[in-house]
């Protein structure tokens, strides 16, 4: 029998032994299991968590879960998971789409937002479920899409020579299968007037082992440039298996950017944001945008004002050089693009 020397990536895919699909089918889905591998007191944070787990189910993965500290209820990845009482309260402001996104979708699974870029909804599925999500009430079923509209997307954006770049999302695009993304990716690099393919994703920071050798393979051969928006809100989630991930990634040819959300909690110190560009710097990504939270019905309790985030970032200004510090930016309905948050108004 002829014996393969591992590659790198067969290398760091034997360190854990599973498959990334293993990972996502085996995820933590249950509050009591999350509460009980991380030693947290049930009586004190079960019933929070079942009842905003009914609103939004739970899902972390193992590889994830493995980075968070044990019996730290503010550990800052838990923060990001853990479902609490308070996403059962109704806040006025809250809203279920509070991007308007339903008033964009131009044909099944396509939103149309800004003029140059579109929107392709390939899955609904994420890998993990953040709490603070603006799409958590999204109607992922109605923008399921079949044989026909696959064909419709293509002809609607061949029809649309003003949109250059087509973002892949969900969802995360990640969990969908490789033989259909690198399907989308040739049928989209084959539109002439499409100039880059755009993939938002959190898979290769929550389960690093989706950075496989069938993905690699179609990122490295698409005819367009590739960048990956990666969602990285603090530096703790970026652990050996992550960076080695993304070093595989960036020898792919792709290009690394991170977006953060800015959460009460979480991130919304100075010292955690310089180091999360630090951080992120060092394996490779660049800091890109810090947005503002959107506010969606059940996750009031993550706001942050924009004043105290102004503040934030008017603080990384005097610790980090330009290009290490991400653009400040709100989304809001309607507008051609992000639009960027004043530093000093
Ligand atoms: S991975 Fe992205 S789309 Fe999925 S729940 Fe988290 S923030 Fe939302």
């Amino acid at each position: 029998m002829i014996q393969r020397t591992p590659t790198g990536i067969e290398a760091h895919l034997a360190e854990d032994g599973r498959s990334w699909q293993q990972h996502l089918s085996e995820s933590i889905t249950s509050p009591e299991i999350l509460l009980q591998r991380l030693g947290l007191a049930p009586e004190e944070w079960l019933s929070g968590a079942q009842a905003g787990h009914q609103l939004f189910p739970i899902r972390v993965p193992e590889p994830f879960l493995a980075r968070m500290r044990h019996g730290d209820p503010n550990d800052p990845l838990l923060r990001q998971v853990l479902p609490r009482q308070e996403e059962s309260v109704r806040m006025p402001g809250y809203v279920r789409d509070p991007l308007a996104e339903d008033r964009a979708v131009q044909t099944t699974g396509l939103i149309r937002k800004y003029r140059s870029r579109a929107l392709l909804m390939v899955t609904g599925q994420c890998a993990v479920n953040c709490r603070y999500c603006f799409r958590r009430h999204f109607p992922y079923d109605e923008q399921r899409l079949g044989a026909s509209d696959r064909r419709q997307v293509i002809d609607t954006l061949s029809a649309s020579p003003e949109i250059n770049e087509v973002i892949l999302s969900g969802g995360d695009p990640l969990a969908v299968n490789d033989r259909l993304l690198a399907q989308w990716a040739a049928d989209l690099s084959a539109i002439p007037h499409i100039r880059r393919l755009r993939l938002h994703t959190r898979l290769p920071v929550v389960i690093p082992q989706r950075v496989c050798d069938a993905l690699l393979k179609w990122l490295s051969q698409t005819r367009i440039p590739v960048v990956m928006v990666l969602h990285i809100n603090h530096p703790a989630e970026i652990d050996p298996a992550t960076r080695n991930a993304l070093g595989y990634l960036r020898a792919a040819g792709v290009t690394l950017l991170n977006q953060s959300v800015i959460l009460r909690g979480v991130n919304d110190n100075v010292a955690v944001l310089e180091s999360l560009s630090e951080t992120l710097f060092e394996a490779g990504v660049m800091p890109y945008y810090l947005h503002a939270f959107d506010p969606v019905e059940g996750a009031h309790h993550y706001d942050v004002a924009d004043e105290e985030a102004r503040t934030l970032v008017q603080g990384l200004l005097a610790r980090l050089p330009g290009f290490l510090i991400p653009r400040l930016v709100r989304e809001e309905p309607g507008r051609d693009g992000k639009t960027p948050i004043n530093l000093f108004p």
